[in-house]
């Protein structure tokens, strides 16, 4: 996380040398109450193009992608959330939660009663594969997973902030 900063602190200096008056992205850090899950200790930042990749939302409950196709070879992989609205988390947050599909329903069930205090995901849920803050308008938020887990079995990505799960949701999975 040291790290992580670091480099934003960097990119914050070298832009504000160009002159031009950037808006940086507001980047949202992981909640550590919902970071409990095995986490990648591997920065965005650091890994190949092939794994990462960003999905939109906005203030209409949809991602822009329905399918996420996460790269076999890939031992880490990132998903960056942007939230290109303008409605607050509170009315409108969205996270990207990825789970198997047989926990879908219990993940968004607890973490509709964890409330948006712990943004909508229980504390040390084992079922999280792997969970994004809640952002609101204007907010991007980032999570690195290990691709290991989505071995054996289907997987969805989806938004637990209530009510949105029907709409915001897709496939994950490991392809060659
Ligand atoms: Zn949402």
């Amino acid at each position: 996380m040291k790290k992580y900063w670091a480099l934003a602190a960097t990119a914050l200096i070298l832009s504000a040398c160009g002159g031009s008056e950037p808006t940086p992205p507001t980047n949202v850090s992981a909640n550590p109450s919902t970071a409990s899950a095995p986490v990648a200790n591997v920065s965005a930042n650091a890994l190949p193009a092939e794994c990462k990749m960003e999905i939109s939302s906005d203030d209409t409950m949809r991602f822009d992608t329905k399918e996420i196709n996460v790269k076999s070879s890939c031992t880490d992989f990132a998903i960056t959330l942007k939230h290109t609205g303008k409605i607050p988390k509170a009315a409108m947050g969205h996270n990207v939660v990825i789970a198997a599909l047989a926990d879908k329903a219990g993940v968004v069930a607890d973490g509709l009663e964890a409330k948006l205090e712990n943004d909508y995901v229980k504390p040390n849920d084992t079922r999280v594969i792997a969970a994004t803050p809640l952002i609101g308008g204007g907010e991007t938020a980032t999570v690195v997973f290990k691709t290991s887990k989505l071995k054996g079995g289907e997987f969805e990505f989806f938004c637990t902030f209530p009510g949105h799960a029907a709409m915001m949701t897709g496939k994950i999975q490991l392809v060659d």
